[in-house]
């Protein structure tokens, strides 16, 4: 379904990220993955999608906090591959704390790499996408872009945002065949999630699976975690045909947690 296009995943070395631009390349596409991580292992993403799929992927090392790297790697995609077609805003990092103790530079970190970063990807990409007249753009946001939960506020507030964002890109560009839309998971099993239970157990006096049950998965009806295949699924079905109409929507998979 996407040959002959190119795919940029922004935070693709790792979790979800990675699960979409794997599913990206497997319709065909050539792919731009980007992160940060061990460059061996990296390396071995990189090829690996190459061998597996027959597609070109190159890896750009582009911090998502700094604007002129963004906008380079947005060049550089443009440059090898003649277009960005998609493009999804993934990457993203949680900090937990109480506000009054919130770090001032994990705000603005979390604002940056949440938030910000998709802004700039956005501005940089759109104007192929209108040259060429057919683009997507998905954004990893979080049932956190819909409902709060304690102690995350920069991770909301970013989320809340990104909501924000996509609903008024998709209606700047409503009419050039550029569809725009979030993607709100609830608990996918990733590192991201997985890094925080060592400090909910201490926190709370838990086990493993208390925190599993009774934290994560308190607010998620099903019980289950989503699953980064479940999410890029979404994805390459928002990149089809039948989604052209889908624009500028929160799609919750959340196993329920924002039907409460
Ligand atoms: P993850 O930690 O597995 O992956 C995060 C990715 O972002 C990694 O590739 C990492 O290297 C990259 N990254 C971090 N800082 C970066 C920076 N400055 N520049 C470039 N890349 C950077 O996390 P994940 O769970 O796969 O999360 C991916 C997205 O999904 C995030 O936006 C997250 O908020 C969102 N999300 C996750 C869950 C969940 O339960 N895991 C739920 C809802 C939404």
């Amino acid at each position: 379904m996407l040959a002959n296009k190119t795919a940029v995943v922004t935070g693709s070395t790792s979790g979800i990220g990675l699960a979409i631009a794997k599913a990206m390349a497997r319709e065909g596409a050539n792919i731009v993955i980007n992160g940060f991580g061990d460059a061996g292992a990296i390396e071995k993403e990189r090829s690996g999608i190459e061998r597996e799929f027959g597609v070109k992927c190159v890896y750009s090392g582009a911090d998502m906090t700094k604007p002129d790297e963004i906008s380079a790697m947005i060049a550089d995609a443009e440059k090898e591959f003649g277009a960005v077609d998609v493009l999804v805003n993934n990457a993203g990092i949680q900090h937990v704390s109480p506000i009054d103790e919130f770090p001032v530079e994990k705000w603005d970190q979390i604002i940056a790499i949440n938030l910000s970063s998709s802004f700039h990807t956005i501005r940089a990409a759109l104007p192929g996408m209108k040259r060429k007249g057919w683009g997507r753009i998905i954004n990893t946001a979080s049932a956190h872009a819909l409902v709060a939960s304690p102690f995350k506020s920069a991770y909301v507030a970013a989320k809340h945002g990104i909501a924000g964002l996509t609903k008024t890109v998709a209606l700047e560009v409503a009419q050039q065949k550029i569809t725009v839309n979030a993607i709100c998971p609830g608990y996918v099993w990733t590192p991201l999630v997985e890094a925080q239970i060592p400090d909910t157990m201490k926190a709370r006096n838990m086990t493993e699976e208390q925190v599993k049950r009774d934290v994560l998965l308190a607010a998620q009806p099903t019980k289950e975690f989503v699953t980064v295949d479940q999410v890029a699924a979404m994805a390459i079905f928002l990149c089809s045909n039948a989604a052209s109409s889908i624009t500028g929507t929160m799609l919750q998979m959340d196993g329920g947690w924002t039907a409460q």
